[in-house]
């Protein structure tokens, strides 16, 4: 597997909980480098513009009033296979669904407060690292 780069947001229900730490202390143990990390609190039109493929679905308001809630924390995770590693260890959106031992399933509340966002392809990593970081170079570092 490429040493590739992908975006992690820890969302707001897991910011609340103070889970963050916890969060991110998964994420270096799972293999992962940090390399970029910043706290926001989004505006609704950045949490439209992020979750645009979403527009249509009827859970739409709920998603971006959930996203601008309260401060999310933001990172870009460089590892082997980093899109599908993240997306494993987070877990199947409904954390209901979601395995044993995964982030979804230890911290996420329902299909909707989920604890954490993953790219699910390395092309839309590079665009959400950007849309995130716009400064930060996509290739991975040696
Ligand atoms: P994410 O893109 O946040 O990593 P995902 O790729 O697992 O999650 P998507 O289908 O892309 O899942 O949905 C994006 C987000 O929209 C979900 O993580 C969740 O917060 C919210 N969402 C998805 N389905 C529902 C639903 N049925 N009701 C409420 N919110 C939902
Ligand atoms: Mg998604």
């Amino acid at each position: 597997m490429p040493v590739e780069r992908t975006l992690c947001i820890v969302k707001p229900d897991a910011v609340e909980k103070r889970k963050a730490g916890a969060i991110l202390a998964r994420i270096e143990e799972g293999g992962f480098k940090v390399v970029a990390l910043r706290m926001a609190r989004l505006s609704v039109r950045e949490a439209e513009g992020f979750y645009a493929v979403h527009e249509a679905r009827p859970f739409f308001g709920e998603l971006v009033q959930f996203m601008t809630r309260s401060p999310v924390v933001i990172a870009v995770l460089e590892r082997e296979g980093a899109v599908t590693v993240w997306r494993d260890l987070m877990g199947a959106t409904d954390p209901a669904k979601a395995q044993s031992g995964t982030i979804r399933k230890q911290f996420g509340a329902n299909v909707g407060e989920n604890a954490t966002h993953g790219s699910d392809s390395a092309d839309n990593a590079g665009k959400e690292i950007a849309y995130f970081f716009p400064g930060v170079e996509v290739s991975p570092t040696a």
